[in-house]
């Protein structure tokens, strides 16, 4: 059966690729709505924006009169909600926006949900879910041992973490209180293609490529446990179109590795592709300071998505780092435009 998306943050990093899948994969109809914040970019979605199947509205997630019009004027049957401040050394840097989107954001995006719901004929009434897309930031740091579950307690340390957890507890509330048909998904740290350069993976590429220090914060040893984009959205849509009304899951892809790690793959991968006259790239590498209150590691306990909806991720980190390298090699322009304007590399959130 074909469904009518709603996707907010659509031309973000996350939200991007989920359109991407809906219209290249699927029969069902979607509308990106998305306020294009430093991190939107319209370039991420030229692949699929000649469809008839797909629509753009330039809003704020917070505006409920605009979200008003459109739920009455597109009848979604599924509400994606990623719309999101989402960079953890800017929300050190400034907070506001973190509470405003994330928070007042959402919840207002919640209210507009509720009365579209209850204004739905029963059929379609029973179609309708509300999928909010969340991080496993929320619950806080881990030890050497142990893995996040579902009923991990939350204990959010940074603004942007906090702000998410907050937004989960939101949504969480309206499903118990006004039994709006709510999803829930708590997602490790993802990489891939159309990834703003501010982030980890993407910086380092991109900073190697150009013969940049590579900043590596600390001692180089916390741990992320990463998620190819495309498998994330993959299990995203499993989860809105299947998974249990007022469930939480948890998404992860079972690929624990430090920074250090990371990059130093990075480096080997583009000393293959790329080689650089001057050396190999982990010469580039430089210890920086830390980012106040970083969290040591993270680490997902995908069981449940798994066992219940039998979704599991294709990449490896292996496969998935080296898509993800061969892509900025094949698109300097998407990234060039960046690193020309709203974002040329700095350090952010060193408090
Ligand atoms: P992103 O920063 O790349 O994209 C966010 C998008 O939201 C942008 O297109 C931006 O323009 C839009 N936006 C911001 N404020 C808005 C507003 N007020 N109204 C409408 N649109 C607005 O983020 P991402 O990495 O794609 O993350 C998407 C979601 O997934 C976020 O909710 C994030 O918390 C969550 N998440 C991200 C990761 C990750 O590793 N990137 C992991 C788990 C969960």
């Amino acid at each position: 059966m074909s469904l009518r998306f709603i996707v907010t943050g659509g031309a973000g990093f996350i939200g991007s690729a989920v359109v991407r899948k809906l219209i290249g994969e699927t029969q069902h109809d979607v509308c990106v709505v998305d306020k294009l914040t430093y991190a939107g970019n319209l370039a991420s979605l030229a692949p699929v924006s000649g469809s008839s199947r797909y629509r753009f509205e330039q809003a704020d997630i917070g505006d409920g009169e605009c979200m008003r019009t459109l739920f009455a004027e597109f009848k979604p049957d599924i509400v994606m909600h990623l719309a999101a401040e989402s960079h953890v050394d800017r929300s050190i840097d400034g907070p506001r926006d973190f509470i405003q989107t994330n928070i007042v954001g959402t919840f207002s995006l919640l209210q507009e949900a509720l009365r579209h719901w209850r204004n739905l004929e029963s059929e379609a009434r029973k179609r309708f879910r509300f999928h909010h897309i969340s991080t496993d930031e929320v619950f806080g740091s881990l030890g050497e041992k142990g893995f996040f579950r579902e009923d991990t307690a939350y204990q959010p340390n940074s603004p942007y973490s906090a702000s998410k957890a907050a937004s989960d507890h939101l949504v969480r509330a309206w499903h118990h209180t006004y039994h709006l048909p709510v999803v829930m998904t708590n997602c490790s740290n993802n990489y891939g293609p159309y990834h703003f350069p501010e982030k980890l993976i993407p910086l380092m590429i991109i900073n190697a490529l150009e013969g940049k220090p590579l900043p590596v914060y600390g001692n180089g040893l916390n741990v992320r446990d990463w998620l190819y984009v495309d498998d994330h959205a993959d299990a995203l849509l499993t989860v809105a179109t299947a998974g249990k009304t007022g469930e939480s899951y948890n998404i992860g892809g079972h690929n624990e590795k430090t920074n250090l790690e990371v990059v130093k793959a990075i480096c080997a991968i583009l000393d293959e592709l790329r080689p650089d006259p001057e050396g190999p790239h982990e010469r580039l590498i430089t210890y920086v300071t830390d980012r106040p209150g970083h969290d040591a590691r993270y680490a997902i306990d995908a069981g449940k998505i798994g066992r219940e909806l039998g979704w599991a991720p294709k990449e490896t980190f292996e496969t998935g780092l080296r898509r993800t390298v061969e892509w900025y090699l094949a698109n300097p322009s998407w990234w060039g435009d960046i690193r020309s304007g709203v974002y040329r590399g700095e350090r952010l959130g060193v408090a």
